[in-house]
């Protein structure tokens, strides 16, 4: 048997307390996660993550310290990267200088991993099928060099997607290209994957790309895995302050608050002036706070703003504020607000004309209240 049919075709990838250290860094740390056939498992996380390590280890192109591979319950770890049908598309594109547009595309076809794979012909049809669908058809006799950024990268994921492997690896497969592309590719490689079923890993520091194209997600963070689940899961519940922060658009605001001893309840965001509190938001956090200390979780799109004083209606609680900024964002508009020394982000109706130094009062549900630690940040209740 050729050694690129040593891996099984199709089945589930594991990834198991993989380990990788480089130095003194430990670029990732125990990080165990399965990847379903057809699915689509994203993987977000800041700059410096352990991303990109993290797709090269599968692929082969670096040794793990720790843990173990398997597709479909069979070890692929040792295998050489030639030998393991994993499609990669790279960050950095890694296209080959001296091959043209169309040469780069078809070369995992015609590399000797590949031999009696695909016909001639085939090899063609599957090249101009995939530049026809990122549109890059007319540039397929050009060289990298006289390629832009983005043309480079749906050249770098043409090669990917021509391929028929077991995974999908797309490193930041969609960062540089426009909106309308976005959205063809992310369906396009929906498509495929629902015809021949690898799993894929996409990997992007974009949470809201994650969401977006994912059937599961994982937060990588530091080179360890914060939370696995699917995007509403990571989205109603972020398991600590650094997933919450990294996830939505404008992200969760995070809050530090010390609960103000006095005659009227009242919160002391980050120890503070005290701000006016609802009864009902002084009740509803006490029990929550340690030593008086607590983070409160608040998703912009759950804040309603409101001139000071109006009455509360049943399960709303408030606290006093100050609208600080407000940009316009089409039918939205997001207006930052001052609470003590600390801002808040609210999404609002673009009809609510809120101007800078205006006195608010903040309204959100308490259902919608999430709550972290004050010490570990992680999520309460
Ligand atoms: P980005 O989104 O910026 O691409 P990433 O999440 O992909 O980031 P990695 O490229 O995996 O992150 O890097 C993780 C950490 O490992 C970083 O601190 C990086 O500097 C370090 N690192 C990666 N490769 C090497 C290497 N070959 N030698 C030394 N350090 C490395």
């Amino acid at each position: 048997r050729e050694p690129a049919l040593q891996m099984a075709d199709t089945g589930m990838l594991a990834i198991d307390g993989l380990g990788k250290r480089f130095g003194k860094l430990q670029a990732l740390q125990d990080v165990s996660l399965s990847v379903r056939e057809g699915e689509v498992f994203a993987i977000t996380g800041p700059s410096g993550a352990g991303k990109t390590t993290l797709a090269r280890l599968i692929s082969g192109l670096e040794r793990p310290d720790a843990g173990g591979l398997t597709l479909g319950g069979r070890p692929f770890g040792t295998l050489p990267a030639q030998a393991r049908r994993v499609a990669h598309m790279f960050e950095s594109y890694a296209l080959y200088p001296t091959l043209t547009v169309a040469q780069n595309v078809a070369s995992p076809l015609a590399a000797p991993a590949s031999a009696g794979r695909w016909t001639a012909a085939q090899q063609r049809q599957r090249v101009d099928e995939v530049l026809a669908l990122t549109e890059i058809a007319h540039l397929r006799d050009r060289l990298p060099s006289q390629l832009s950024g983005g043309q480079k990268q749906r050249v770098a994921l043409c090669r990917a997607l021509a391929q028929d492997p077991s995974v999908f690896v797309l490193d930041e497969p969609i960062g540089h290209l426009d909106a309308k592309l976005r959205h063809l590719l992310r369906g396009e490689i929906r498509r495929r994957q629902s015809q021949l079923r690898p799993g894929t890993l996409w990997l992007t520091p974009d949470g809201i790309e994650a969401m977006a194209v994912s059937h599961r997600m994982a937060v990588l963070i530091g080179g360890r895995i914060q939370q696995i689940g699917t995007p509403d899961e990571v989205f109603a519940r972020p398991a600590n302050v650094q997933v919450a922060r990294l996830i939505g658009d404008p992200a969760m605001n995070v809050l530090s608050v010390a609960l103000a001893q006095g005659t009227s309840p009242s919160l002391a965001p980050d120890g503070g002036a005290p701000q006016a509190v609802s009864g009902a938001l002084a009740q509803r956090l006490a029990p929550m706070a340690r030593g008086g200390r607590l983070v409160l979780g608040l998703r912009p799109g759950d804040l309603a703003l409101r001139p000071p004083g109006t009455a509360l209606l049943e399960g709303e609680d408030s606290f006093a504020a100050q609208v600080y900024a407000v940009e316009p964002l089409g039918k939205h508009r997001i207006v930052t607000l001052s609470v003590g020394s600390q801002r808040l982000r609210a999404k609002v109706a673009a009809d609510a004309g809120w101007q800078a130094q205006q006195p608010v009062q903040v309204v959100v549900r308490g259902e919608r209240l999430l709550s972290f630690d004050a010490d570990s940040g992680v999520l309460q209740g």
